[in-house]
């Protein structure tokens, strides 16, 4: 039912943000809204989600410049769980712009290089699975990794390097090669003592000699037998990095092992939960993955996926593309930046909510697809993409990982 990704949601629909204006005050055209106007002259109005958009080319035509955009819950308007303020008395006092979204102390604790190449940790595989249906292509794996001994720990959206054996060309140790974690700060079983990781061997028809080459790393990974030590560094990365709000809003835009960092995060908002493995991580915000592969059979985790979707379906949606089935409206493949053009008004909508965090993980060259789609969306409402989007990410709310 969710390959179409069509399921509306119906959180997302229901709510309602309050738009702070300026520049209509004085001239009278605040009538024409019908909104309170407070002493500086700016006003509030309160906007239901599917009409984000038509309000918004509203004020611009009558002038006016949309200063900051909150989500309204109850009859309060959220304040980044600092104090709230009721829509119509608000003073602005507290008010920040839209595109602030958290305090950084987060990135304070997170943990870096606890284990460098020159003393890595030797983390025994445990076991090694294959993520690729039949009839798929190529082979992806999902390792899971034995830390119990040791000091390593890590947070969802990190990376762990792996030293593959042997030497290369030049007779040297080989270099670490980065991947993304793709469990939970508790690992799959929940008992803080492994790490998994989602690898895709990487084959290619070398250009000069056309013949068949493995990478070196990769091949090292996929063929593993369990039981295996391997040098694991790390961890490094700060990019993907989940917010700690638990009602902030996940876009999630995923090619490939891209999945990787956001299974992570959608264990921690869901499964998790159910295991109350995190106290003070509810999470009630809206997560929506967006999700390239080139065929069905190349879903990777698609039956844990869907049953959480099945099971969560206010707050969690699936679109898939998928590029040697699917067609976008032109006829040719479907790629992911067809399913953000498809949805460009709702995601848009949702981006403009300064509790949503946009997260783009996968093949390196993806986010320039979306960027396009995107950018001619928020076009439609007099913004600068571009502009915009530097903003969010000031603000850690545009986050890209590719590679
Ligand atoms: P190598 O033996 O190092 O070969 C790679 C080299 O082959 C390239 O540098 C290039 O010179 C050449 N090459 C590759 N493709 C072609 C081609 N089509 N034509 C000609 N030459 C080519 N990978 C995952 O599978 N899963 C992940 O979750 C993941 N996360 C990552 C996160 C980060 C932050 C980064 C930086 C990378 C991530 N990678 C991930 C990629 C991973 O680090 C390795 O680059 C990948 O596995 C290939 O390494 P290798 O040793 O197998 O290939």
């Amino acid at each position: 039912p969710s390959i179409s990704g069509v399921k509306a949601n119906s959180t997302a629909n229901s709510r309602l943000y309050v738009y702070e204006i300026e520049g209509l005050g004085q001239n009278g055209e605040a009538s024409n809204l019908n909104v309170p106007i407070r002493r500086s002259g700016n006003m509030f109005l309160t906007v239901p989600y599917n009409r984000m958009n038509q309000e918004m080319k509203r004020i611009a035509k009558l002038g006016g410049k949309i200063v900051s955009i909150r989500p309204l819950v109850g009859d309060t308007i959220e304040n980044n769980g600092s104090a709230a303020s009721t829509a119509q008395s608000a003073s602005g006092d507290t008010d920040r712009p839209m595109t602030q979204a958290k305090p950084k102390e987060q990135k304070k604790k997170v943990p870096v290089n606890i284990y460098k190449p020159k003393e890595p940790y030797m983390g025994a595989c445990l076991s090694n699975d294959e993520l690729v249906a039949e009839g798929g292509i190529g082979t992806v794996r999902h390792l899971k990794f034995d830390l119990s001994e040791g000091d390593m720990y890590y947070l969802e959206g990190q990376s762990i390097g792996v030293i593959p054996e042997g030497e290369d060309e030049k007779g040297r140790p080989h270099k670490l090669r980065l991947y993304s974690i793709a469990s939970t700060r508790h690992g799959d079983d929940v008992d803080d003592k492994t790490v998994s990781l989602c690898v895709r061997q990487l084959v290619y028809e070398d250009p000069e000699t056309e013949e068949t080459v493995k990478g070196v790393c990769s091949t090292y990974l996929c063929n593993m037998e369990p039981g295996t030590k391997v040098k694991l560094t790390g961890p490094v990365g700060k990019e993907m990095l989940l917010p700690d709000d638990p009602n902030a809003n996940i876009i999630m835009m995923a090619t490939g092992t891209g999945i990787a960092p956001f299974r992570a995060y959608l264990w921690r908002m869901f499964k998790e939960a159910e295991r109350q493995a995190n106290p003070d991580y509810r999470f009630k915000g809206f997560a929506w993955l967006i999700f390239g592969i080139p065929k069905t059979p190349n879903i990777l985790y698609k039956e844990e996926l869907e049953a959480l979707q099945a099971k969560y379906p206010d707050n969690f949606r699936i679109t898939y593309a998928i590029s040697r089935e699917q067609k976008n409206e032109e006829g040719g493949r479907m790629y992911i930046q067809h399913r953000v053009a498809e949805h460009a008004e709702e995601l848009w909508n949702l981006i403009q909510d300064e509790k949503t965090h946009t997260y783009i993980c996968g093949l390196k060259g993806m986010e320039d697809g979306i960027d396009a789609a995107l950018a001619e969306q928020a076009s439609k409402s007099d913004v600068d993409w571009e502009e915009y989007r530097r903003a969010m990410k000031k603000n850690d709310r545009w986050h890209v990982e590719t590679y």
